[in-house]
């Protein structure tokens, strides 16, 4: 990507170097999963809130010096910065068109542990994002994960997660994301994680369409620049992930779609460069 001289994100909170402490009784994203799970499973959650509140509530410590980046840390976070920045400009260009207007989200950086709207969550996790604080959290040292372990590398492969993350953000800001959540509840296991997956292929489109955006109004890609983020998309993909956990593929616990699948929708969203294009709901076959 060419990322020189051009604007960068304020909407980055800062939160390396911060180590979460317990401070009390409370939800831990594990507690909120293990909730979540058993309303995807038909049984009322609610007998259960004690057992899931018993995990103590984490609270982040303010860091006593400011956190010290290296060079390459620094790089990272300006192309982080600028990425979100670019997304901005497509989504409060585009949501408009559909009566919806765009809230940017704030993009966490954290090292090693944090703590969301969402729950208290850890790097392993990989970057996520919290709609009940309408925020993007990443580890930067995922980035690192994608290049040493998915073997994909590149600035741009890296600004695909970010702009995967965003996708999530733009599916909440237009109420995608309730309504699934909604339709989730009503159907089995296996019906909700398809659902799962289609929400996710969605985000992967909605990062398409904000490359292209990037491509055609600022000239953001350079050469190489899509195959980078097509080889991140299929890296991640999670068949790629459960081989390399376990060593097999498990197609019934899918949540984010095959490799070939992510990249089929990442392209859609490329080569269309509006949401309409990213109907994964209404598609026959993902
Ligand atoms: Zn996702």
């Amino acid at each position: 990507m060419d990322i020189g001289g051009r604007r960068q994100s304020s909407n980055i909170e800062d939160r390396r170097g911060m180590r979460p402490v317990r401070t009390g009784v409370g939800l831990s994203l594990g507690g909120v999963l293990f909730l979540v799970v058993l309303s995807l499973l038909g049984i009322n959650p609610l007998p259960f809130l004690g057992v899931a509140t018993q995990a103590p509530e984490v609270q982040m410590q303010e860091a006593e010096q400011p956190y010290q980046e290296s060079a390459q840390e620094a790089k990272l976070r300006e192309m982080t910065a600028v990425v979100l920045a670019d997304t901005e400009e497509t989504w409060n260009t585009i949501l408009p068109r559909y009566g919806v207007e765009y809230v940017e989200p704030t993009l966490v950086l954290f090292s090693g542990a944090v703590q969301s709207a969402c729950g208290a969550a850890e790097s392993a996790m990989g970057p996520f994002y919290c709609p009940l604080d309408q925020k993007v959290y990443i580890d930067m040292s995922f980035y690192d994960d994608l290049s040493s372990r998915f073997g994909a590398p590149g600035d741009f492969a890296q600004a695909y997660v970010v702009a995967h993350e965003v996708g999530h953000h733009v599916q909440n800001l237009m109420g995608i994301a309730k309504q699934v959540h909604e339709a989730q509840q009503r159907v089995s296991r296996t019906q909700a994680n398809e659902i799962s997956v289609r929400m996710e292929l969605q985000a992967d489109c909605f990062a398409g369409v904000w490359a292209k955006n990037a491509a055609q109004s600022r000239q953001l890609l350079e050469a190489g620049d899509v195959e980078e983020g097509l080889r991140a998309a299929s890296a991640i993909g999670d068949d790629r992930l459960q081989k390399k956990a376990q060593g097999y593929v498990v197609p019934d616990a899918f949540t984010h779609g095959s490799s070939e699948q992510r990249v089929r929708w990442f392209r859609r969203g490329l080569e269309a460069g509006t949401p309409e294009a990213c109907d994964t709901f209404a598609a026959q076959e993902l």
